[in-house]
């Protein structure tokens, strides 16, 4: 099979997996979006996504989403941990960033980002760092900061599933995490939640944005 039809193949059978979980919770398809993360994988392989009509690319790191960016059109999504030095690039090719955790961040994107972006507060499910995100102590006051600018907007929450702690139980408490934190932040409702080993339970859990690698390109 042809690099073509592999990935044709896959990204078929993904949607069927995420109409079918849609379907199971009572769900419109057309709410979720699915991002492709191309991380690791070539351009090549970005502009075969393109022509079989994904428009929603995820990366992780600066260097390579800089490049995939400039050659192939889409939404752009990053999702990787944010290193300081490196945002003010993110911000010059990236449409939306998954991963903000740090207030610091969010005052360096407002200083440098040259368009508006699209936000997520990313949260820790298990209180540790290793993952990434805010501990909920901190949530409000990073999403409030976000509220606030004319330029960038707080769509939503995303998390990643902890390790050693099962998808449904993750994110069913991420789940109550976002419906409280919609009582402050009524417009945040986006949830960001969802990889190729756990994407039908954040489907069953409400999520809106789902992050889909090698389901789509294979193992890296
Ligand atoms: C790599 C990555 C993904 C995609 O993971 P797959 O298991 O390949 O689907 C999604 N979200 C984040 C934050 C990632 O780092």
């Amino acid at each position: 099979m042809n690099r073509r039809d592999e990935i044709s193949s896959n990204l078929e059978h993904v949607k069927a997996r995420i109409a079918k979980a849609a379907q199971a919770s009572g769900r419109e398809v057309d709410e979720i979006t699915l991002i492709a993360v191309t991380k690791t994988f070539p351009v090549s392989d970005v502009e075969i996504l393109r022509d079989l009509g994904v428009s929603n690319f995820g990366e992780n790191r600066d260097g390579d989403g800089a490049a995939k960016a400039r050659s192939v059109d889409g939404t752009w999504h990053f999702q990787g941990q944010i290193q300081s030095n490196k945002l003010k690039s993110i911000t010059s090719w990236a449409n939306v960033i998954h991963s903000l955790d740090e207030l610091k961040h969010f005052v360096a994107i407002e200083k440098f980002a040259p368009h508006p972006l699209e936000i997520f507060c990313q949260v820790s499910l298990d209180g540790s760092l290793g993952r990434g995100g805010v501990a909920s102590d901190n949530l409000y006051e990073l999403a409030a900061a976000i509220e606030k600018s004319s330029h960038h907007r707080l769509i939503g929450l995303m998390a990643v599933a902890p390790l050693g702690l099962a998808p449904s139980e993750a994110f069913s408490k991420l789940a109550l995490i976002h419906k409280a934190f919609l009582a402050d932040f009524p417009k945040a409702n986006k949830l960001s939640a969802g990889m190729s080993g756990d994407f039908e339970e954040a489907i069953a859990h409400g999520a809106t944005h789902i992050r889909i690698g090698s389901s789509i390109l294979g193992s890296r």
